[in-house]
Parts: structure tokens; C-alpha cells; sequence
């Protein structure tokens, strides 16, 4: 986006923190260059909002922070990194919007964000709920950073929104936790069937509370962002997920990520370019 490479976190109230972290992925991997092409497509992004009418640049400091120093081959030591990497921007009030990476990066962020805020609320856009218990034996992946996530205390019960969950599952025995912990679901069916207020009806709960946004890009439509590791057919077009950034605007944003996109997997740039839009509105709504 053209921004300042700035590192001193007195001087922002809002980073973009790269996390080129895939460690956890299941599938097909390459989230790791994420950043480095977001940043690439991020060269065409101008300032003003025509829709929002503001200029995210204008309204408060922003910079691009750079990439964390993540360790390809340590989960635990990765998410140490990512803890203490985003912790000093906390302490100074910045807002993180965290860039992955594969979707295990938001266990250690929502850590850190937990240590200043108590439990979060989340609003989770995903083809998948991400609350799976294990994979292989492991605790950690990106298939289970939400279950973690509720089970060490960082999210509120009743405080979680996920949108656009689709494709199969193991079994209907895979939503118990998310019903036993509360978990308000919009499957994509349903978006596609009732639009925008099948969202908007439950957003007036997350009011005047702190919020974090997580935007896994497989929440939209392979057709559009194919460069991801675990494409699900059925999914949000470019123009449904920007609408579904902007209805968020008013909600108390503490901070976000964008995960997931996978770069090998991409073609003529499509998702990357699509992530630095996503990237976009969501400084607009902060
Ligand atoms: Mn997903
Ligand atoms: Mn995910």
C-alpha cells in the first residue's frame, strides 16, 4: 500500500505485521510467501474509499511493519515468536493486522490480544470452523487454533460469529463444540439464500465490545481466490466479501488477520491481489 517500513511502535496506531508462517497446514502448503505477494498486489491500492468515504491513511498512522521472524520448523517456537513479536505493538495501543501465514498464526496472536483485552469476541470468515480438536495427534494446525483458543480461555462463549462455512466435514458430531460453546454459524447456503442480514442480524451483540476479525480468503469462491491451501467450492464472490468487511464498520475492532493465501497456488495473482483489497477495507472499518 505504498506505506512507511516502520518498526517503532510509538510512532503508529495501526500495523500490518507479515507472519510468512505455513507450518500448520494440512493440505496444500505456501501461505509462507503470503506476505510477500499481498505487499507486491498491495502497490495498486489507493487511498480513498468511495463506498466508506474515508482514507484509512488520513484518519490515523499507518505502517507496514515488516515480517515477523517466524522458525519453519517449530509450531511452539513460531508461536512464542509471534506472541512476543506483536506484544510491544499492543503495550504502545496499536491495532495489529496481522498478514499470514497459515490460520495456526491466530492461536498465538489472539494470546497476545487476550493479555490486553481479557476474552475477545471473534467474527470468523472461513469455509471451515477451524475448531477441530487434533490432526494427527497434534493439538496445533491450522484446523484447530479456535478450539485452543476457547479451551485456554482467550474467547468469550457466546462472543463468536463464523461466516461462510461449507464443504464437507467428518460428521455432524465436528459442530458439537461449536454449539456447546455458543457459536453463532452462517453457513454460506444460507448467505447465498438471505444475503447480507443473514450477518447483519447478529452483529448488534458484538456492539461496544472488542472485537477480532479473522478473514480466512477459502471463505470465498475458489473461482476467485485460488491460491489458498483448502479450497471449498460454493464460496463468497470478490464483491460479497468486500460488502461483508464493510457491514462491520461501528463494531470496536481491536485487531485482525488475513490468512491463508498461498501464493504457488495463485494464478495471474488473483487471490493475493484480492487479500490487498480485503486488506484495504478493513483499515477503512478501524
Ligand atoms: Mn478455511
Ligand atoms: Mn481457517
Amino acid at each position: 500500500m505504498r506505506l512507511p517500513h516502520i518498526t517503532q511502535p510509538e510512532e503508529l496506531e495501526v500495523a500490518l505485521v507479515g507472519v510468512p508462517f505455513d507450518g500448520g497446514t494440512t493440505y496444500r502448503p505456501g501461505p509462507r510467501f503470503g506476505p510477500r505477494h499481498v505487499r507486491v498486489q498491495s502497490a495498486i491500492i489507493r487511498p480513498w474509499n468511495p463506498v466508506l468515504h474515508v482514507n484509512p491513511f488520513a484518519k490515523q498512522r499507518v505502517a507496514d511493519f515488516g515480517d515477523l521472524s517466524v522458525n519453519p520448523l517449530s509450531l511452539e517456537d513460531t508461536f512464542q515468536r509471534i506472541e512476543q513479536g506483536i506484544a510491544p505493538l499492543l503495550r504502545a495501543d496499536v491495532r495489529c493486522v496481522c498478514v499470514g501465514g497459515d490460520h495456526s498464526i491466530s492461536l498465538p496472536i489472539l494470546r497476545a490480544v487476550a493479555k490486553k483485552h481479557g476474552p475477545v469476541s471473534l467474527i470468523q470468515f472461513d469455509a471451515h470452523n477451524d475448531l477441530w480438536d487434533e490432526y494427527f495427534g497434534s493439538k496445533y494446525s491450522h484446523g484447530t487454533p479456535f478450539r485452543r483458543a476457547f479451551e485456554e480461555g482467550l474467547l468469550l462463549d457466546g462472543g463468536v460469529l463464523q461466516v461462510g462455512l461449507r464443504g464437507q466435514v467428518y460428521s455432524e458430531e465436528d459442530f458439537d463444540f461449536a454449539r456447546a460453546h455458543k457459536v453463532k454459524m452462517v453457513t454460506a447456503e444460507e448467505f447465498h439464500k438471505k444475503g447480507l442480514p443473514a450477518v447483519t442480524r447478529y452483529l448488534r451483540t458484538f456492539r461496544r465490545r472488542p472485537v477480532y476479525v479473522t478473514l480466512d480468503i477459502d471463505c470465498v469462491d475458489p473461482a476467485f481466490a485460488p491460491g489458498t491451501g483448502t479450497p471449498q467450492v460454493g464460496g463468497f464472490t470478490s464483491f460479497q466479501i468486500l460488502e461483508l468487511i464493510r457491514v462491520l464498520r461501528g463494531l470496536h475492532i481491536i485487531g485482525c488477520d488475513l490468512v491463508e493465501v498461498s501464493p504457488p497456488y495463485d494464478t495471474g495473482e488473483i487471490t493475493s491481489l484480492l487479500a490487498a483489497n480485503l486488506l484495504f477495507e478493513l483499515l477503512c472499518i478501524l
